[in-house]
């Protein structure tokens, strides 16, 4: 098992790159975002819930963005990886994962965060919120909330795994496809490293 953390700001890219690396590697991509919004789009009562507190740019609470991290990953079964997007978001999170991991005697190979300036990831959300309609990249200080959050309650996810060895940062500037080869890089030689 490959287990991969892709990390990073609103915007940095994430879903773009982790879609990408999901097909690539043939790896079981989750985001947590995109698992809230078909909670939404179904109506669903978890989906309600959740779409409250994403239209005012807060995290969703720990106990339900937790739970319904495990029942995706349940009912995917067995695979040869997994890279998730958007989770962890706080070091709750963080440790429950790591929880859960344990118990498959597994673990978090390597966290990849993408760094992008604040006035590049402005740009991309409000651009994202014309062309995807997305009600949370429509408003410019909804999306400085989401910034701040970020930086208060997810940025120290980072650290989390840094103390572990198992986190590092490439630059999230530049064209989708040389961001896509910074991190191949890394991931190839991760791969290289489990198997020797
Ligand atoms: P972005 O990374 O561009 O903010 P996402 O699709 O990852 O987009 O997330 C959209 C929103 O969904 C977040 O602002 C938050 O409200 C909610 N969300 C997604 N993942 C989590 C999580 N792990 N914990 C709490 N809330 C989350």
């Amino acid at each position: 098992m490959i287990n991969l953390i892709l990390f990073g700001p609103p915007g940095s890219g994430k879903g773009t790159q982790a879609k990408k690396l999901a097909e690539k590697y043939d790896i079981l991509h989750i985001s947590t975002g995109d698992l809230f919004r078909k909670e939404i789009g179904e109506k669903s009562e978890l989906g309600l819930l959740a779409m409250d507190y994403m239209n005012k740019g807060e995290l969703v609470p720990n106990e339900v963005t937790i739970g319904m991290l495990k029942s995706a990953l349940k009912s995917h079964g067995s695979t040869f990886g997994v890279i998730y997007d958007g989770f962890p978001r706080t070091v709750d999170q963080a440790r429950a994962l790591d929880v859960l991991l344990e118990e498959e005697q597994d673990e978090i190979d390597l966290l990849i965060s993408l760094k992008v300036d604040d006035d590049e990831i402005i740009n991309r959300l409000l651009q994202r919120g014309i062309s995807d309609g997305r009600t949370d990249d429509q408003d410019e200080e909804i999306i400085r909330d989401r910034i701040e959050v970020y930086k208060k309650e997810t940025q120290p996810v980072y650290a989390y795994y840094d103390a572990q060895d198992s986190a590092v940062t490439i630059n999230g500037m530049g064209s989708i496809d040389d961001i896509f080869q910074r991190i191949t890089d890394i991931i190839d030689q991760v791969i290289e490293e489990s198997t020797v």
